[in-house]
C-alpha cells in the first residue's frame, strides 16, 4: 500500500511500552499499523485515549510473537481476532486483519485476512480507516485523511449498505459527528440513517445509553440532537427528549469537562418522574440513575432563600445540588455571566455536611422497641434540627427526642 504521509510522532507512540509490542509485532517481519480512534485523534490534535493496533499475522501468531518477547497476551476476544495485552500498566488490543464473511444487523462473521484493504473497507467511517506504522509512516486506503480534516463523517462504502450490516452505525455516526465533524453532515448519511431506525430496535439499550451518553459529552450536543430529530433517530432512542433548548443552554455554562448524565438530566426537563423512568428504561447502573434523579430533583425557585440552599445541599448532597443549580442556571437562560448560580455552585463545592448528632440508639436508649417508630422519631428530630438550621447540639436534639417520644 502507498504511504500517504506521516504523522510526526507523539508521546504515546513513542512510549516505552507500546514501542515494545510493536517491535514484538515485527520480529519475524509481520506487519502492524495503529488505527482508528488514535489515528484520527492524533491527525486532529485531539488527546489519545486508547491504542488500538491492527495486524495483518493471525491471532495465534500474535499470541506467540508476544509472548516471545514476554509480553502477557490476554485472548479477549480471540474469535473475532483480538488479543489484549497490558504493557506497562497501559491495555492495548491487538486486531488481525479481517473481512466480513456474514452481517447480522448487530453481530457478524469475520475471517482473517492480511489484505488491508479489506479491513478498511468493514470499518465505519472514512476517518476511522487510517492506519499508522510505528514509525508515523500513514495508509489511506479509504481516504478518509482529507475528511479529517474537514471534519466529513463520511461511511466508508454506501451509507445504506453499511448500516444494515450494522445498525448500531447509525448512534456512532451522529455520535462521531458530534465530536469530528463540522457542519453540514453528510446527507446521503442523513438520509440513510432516516431510511434504517427501524433496525435501531435490535440494539440493546446498554448500547444505545453508552452512545447517547458519548453522544452529550460533546462541545455542541444540542445541535446533533436536533439533527437526530430531523432525521427521525432521537424519536427511537430517546423519545423522553423534550427540551433540547435546556440543553444548549446548559453547554453555554456548564465548563471544560461537560457530565454526560447532567446533559441527559437537562434534554428530559426537570421532572424526577421521566428520570426515574429513563433510568429504568436504558439500564443505567444504580450510580448513573442516582446521579439523573438527583438532578432533577430537589425543586427551587430561582432565586432560593437560604434555608432553601441549606436544605437542599443537606438532602441531596454536594454533587446534585450541583447539577440542580446548573439545570436551574440554564432553565434561567445559561447567562455565563448570572453570579446568583455561580454562587450556589461554588457554596456547594466546599459545601460540609453537618453530621446529625442522633442514631437510632439513642431512640432504643429511651426504651422504645425496634421497628418503623425508630426511624419516624429520629426523622421527626432530624427535620426540627434542619429547620433550626443545624444549629442544635446533641443535648438540644436529644431533648427534642424526649419530648416527641413521650408525646
Ligand atoms: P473512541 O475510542 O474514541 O470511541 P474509536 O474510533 O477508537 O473512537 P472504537 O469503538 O474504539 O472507536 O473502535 C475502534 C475502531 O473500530 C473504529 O475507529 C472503527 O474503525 C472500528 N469500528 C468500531 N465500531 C465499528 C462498527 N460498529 N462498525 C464498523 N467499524 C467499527
Ligand atoms: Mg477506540
Amino acid at each position: 500500500m502507498i504511504p500517504a504521509g506521516t504523522l510526526p510522532q507523539q508521546p504515546w507512540m513513542t512510549a516505552p511500552a507500546l514501542r515494545a509490542v510493536m517491535a514484538a509485532l515485527a520480529a519475524k517481519g509481520g506487519t502492524a499499523r495503529f488505527v482508528g480512534g488514535c489515528v484520527r485523534n492524533a491527525l486532529l490534535g485531539r488527546a489519545v485515549k486508547e491504542v488500538d493496533i491492527a495486524c495483518a499475522d493471525p491471532p495465534t501468531t500474535v499470541i506467540e510473537l508476544l509472548t516471545a518477547a514476554s509480553i502477557k497476551a490476554i485472548p479477549t476476544g480471540i474469535e473475532h481476532g483480538t488479543v489484549t495485552v497490558v504493557a506497562h500498566g497501559t491495555p492495548f488490543e491487538i486486531t488481525t486483519l479481517r473481512r466480513d464473511v456474514e452481517t447480522m444487523g448487530r453481530k457478524a462473521v469475520v475471517a482473517f485476512t492480511d489484505d488491508w484493504a479489506a479491513d478498511a473497507a468493514r470499518r465505519d467511517f472514512t476517518m476511522n480507516a487510517i492506519y499508522c506504522d510505528a514509525d508515523g509512516t500513514l495508509y489511506d486506503p479509504a481516504d478518509g485523511l482529507a475528511d479529517a480534516r474537514a471534519g466529513r463523517v463520511r461511511f466508508v462504502g454506501e451509507p445504506g449498505e453499511r448500516i444494515q450490516e450494522d445498525y448500531l452505525r447509525i448512534l456512532r455516526f451522529f455520535r462521531i459527528y458530534a465530536h469530528y465533524g463540522h457542519p453540514p453532515a453528510d446527507v446521503a448519511a442523513l438520509r440513510a440513517c432516516r431510511q434504517h431506525t427501524k433496525g435501531l430496535t435490535i440494539l440493546s439499550v446498554e448500547r444505545v445509553a453508552h452512545e447517547l451518553l458519548r453522544l452529550l459529552a460533546a462541545s455542541d450536543p444540542a445541535t446533533v440532537l436536533t439533527l437526530m430529530t430531523e432525521y427521525e433517530v432521537l424519536q427511537h432512542v430517546l423519545p423522553e427528549a423534550t427540551d433540547i433548548d435546556r440543553l444548549r443552554a446548559l453547554v453555554r455554562i456548564d465548563g471544560p469537562d461537560p457530565l454526560p448524565l447532567r446533559r441527559l438530566a437537562a434534554v428530559l426537563g426537570l421532572d424526577v418522574a421521566k428520570a426515574e423512568r429513563v433510568a429504568t428504561r436504558l439500564k443505567l447502573s444504580s450510580r448513573e440513575r442516582v446521579r439523573l434523579v438527583g438532578a432533577a430533583s430537589g425543586a427551587f425557585g430561582h432565586e432560593p432563600d437560604a434555608a432553601t440552599v441549606r436544605n437542599n445541599l443537606y438532602l441531596y448532597g454536594a454533587e446534585a445540588f450541583t447539577d440542580q443549580a446548573y439545570l436551574r442556571w440554564a432553565e434561567s437562560g445559561g447567562r455565563p455571566t448570572d453570579t446568583l448560580f455561580a454562587t450556589l455552585i461554588e457554596r456547594a463545592r466546599t459545601y460540609l455536611r453537618p453530621v446529625f448528632p442522633l442514631t437510632g440508639d439513642d431512640v432504643l436508649a429511651l426504651g422504645i422497641e425496634r421497628g418503623p417508630r425508630v426511624g419516624e422519631l429520629l426523622s421527626l428530630v432530624e427535620r426540627w434540627w434542619m429547620e433550626g438550621g443545624f444549629a442544635a447540639g446533641r443535648d438540644a436534639c436529644l431533648a427534642k427526642l424526649t419530648e416527641r417520644a413521650e408525646r
